[in-house]
């Protein structure tokens, strides 16, 4: 089966080709970092019209490279939410003309979904269940998959994301955007016991995320160097920062692979890149017998196979979107 993949949620224009579900014949991939650069941050108005521009060179950059032709395409899975609905409503709306165009069933993706599943690419033998941390610009959310496209959520973000509490810290001291790449590089050269930042866990048994405490710890740190005349230094700042996030991360989904009798955890979303993370998933689950797995970092981020995945294994399960399918721009995980 092939499938055609398209995501155009946030700022990346991507369309990928998928052989049965999880072998990426092409993942094209588009960003428009440096357009959003001098704001600081993703200007939707922006984005859509650069999407619009983007999208056509993209398809034939994807076809191209997987050496098919349209004809060739069994199915036509696209990004309808979670993102920017003007972003959204480029790739959808291409999607649904494709899929009319070509008499081809059209499947309507979660981006959320799109994450966990860039797992099942990168690792071939990997079935569910297993616990799942998401990770990623937008969203924080602890999940137990339970089978393709079943899911329980057992925790999420109760303010930012934590992508989002990564790029914060990094635009309040002027490091540039997006800020993971940039605070998990400054933190290798950092000393993380330099600052003690909260570690926020909330109520003993909640799988619950809070960030904006911490952010706002940061922030207050930083007012107070500058008031006093004092030093900042920024790898320690960043490592201190960094590794009061990811102590969380970790220490959160350990507890959940306990609670769910589960001897996998994966990693997704684009903090699922993080270096510092991905060490200490995996120094401290290793003594427990739990394998940790996440996606090479271009599958971490936003991308159009994760997507194809994804509508791969909705369409076998006979889950075909109507084509007037519309974005939701605030869809949440497990809602179709
Ligand atoms: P969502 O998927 O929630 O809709 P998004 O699509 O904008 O949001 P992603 O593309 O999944 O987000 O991920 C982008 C986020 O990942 C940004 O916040 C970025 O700072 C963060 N990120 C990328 N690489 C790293 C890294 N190495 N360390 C930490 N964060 C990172
Ligand atoms: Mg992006
Ligand atoms: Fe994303």
């Amino acid at each position: 089966i092939i499938t055609l993949a398209i995501e155009t949620s946030c700022d990346e224009t991507s369309i990928g080709v998928l052989k049965n579900g999880r072998e990426i014949l092409s993942n094209r991939i588009s960003s428009q970092i440096e357009l959003h650069k001098k704001f600081g941050g993703v200007v939707p108005e922006v984005a859509s019209r650069k999407h619009i521009e983007t999208i056509d060179y993209i398809l034939d950059d994807a076809l191209k490279e997987a050496n098919i032709s349209l004809n060739d395409i069994d199915n036509i899975a696209v990004t309808y939410g979670p993102g920017l609905v003007g972003a959204l409503l480029v790739g959808l709306s291409y999607g649904k003309a494709l899929a009319y165009a070509l008499d081809k069933p059209l499947v309507g993706v979660n981006h959320i979904e799109g994450h966990i599943n860039a797992n099942f690419i990168e690792h071939p033998e990997l079935e569910p269940p297993f616990v799942c941390l998401i990770v990623s610009g937008g969203h924080s959310h602890l999940v137990y998959i339970k089978d393709y496209g079943e899911y329980e959520i057992l925790g999420r973000t109760r303010d930012d994301a934590a992508g989002e509490a990564f790029d914060k810290i990094a635009r309040a001291m002027n490091l540039g955007y997006p800020g993971g790449p940039i605070i998990d590089e400054l933190s290798k050269e950092g000393n993380k016991d330099a600052v003690n930042f909260p570690r926020v866990y909330l109520e003993e048994d909640s799988f619950d995320f809070s960030f904006s405490g911490l952010k706002s710890a940061v922030l207050n740190y930083l007012n107070n160097q500058k008031q006093k005349d004092l030093d900042i230094v920024v790898e320690d700042v960043a490592a201190s920062f960094q590794q009061a996030v990811i102590e969380v991360l970790v220490n959160k989904t350990l507890r959940a692979a306990n609670l769910k009798n589960s001897n996998i955890i994966t990693i997704a979303g684009g903090v699922a890149a993080n270096e510092g993370l991905r060490k200490l998933m995996e120094e401290k689950a290793k003594g427990l017998g739990i394998d940790v797995k996440y996606p090479s970092k271009i599958l971490c981020t936003d991308n159009a196979a994760m997507i194809g995945c994804a509508g791969y294994y909705d369409y076998i399960k006979g889950r075909i979107s109507d084509l007037d399918l519309n974005a939701v721009p605030n869809l949440k995980l497990g809602d179709k």
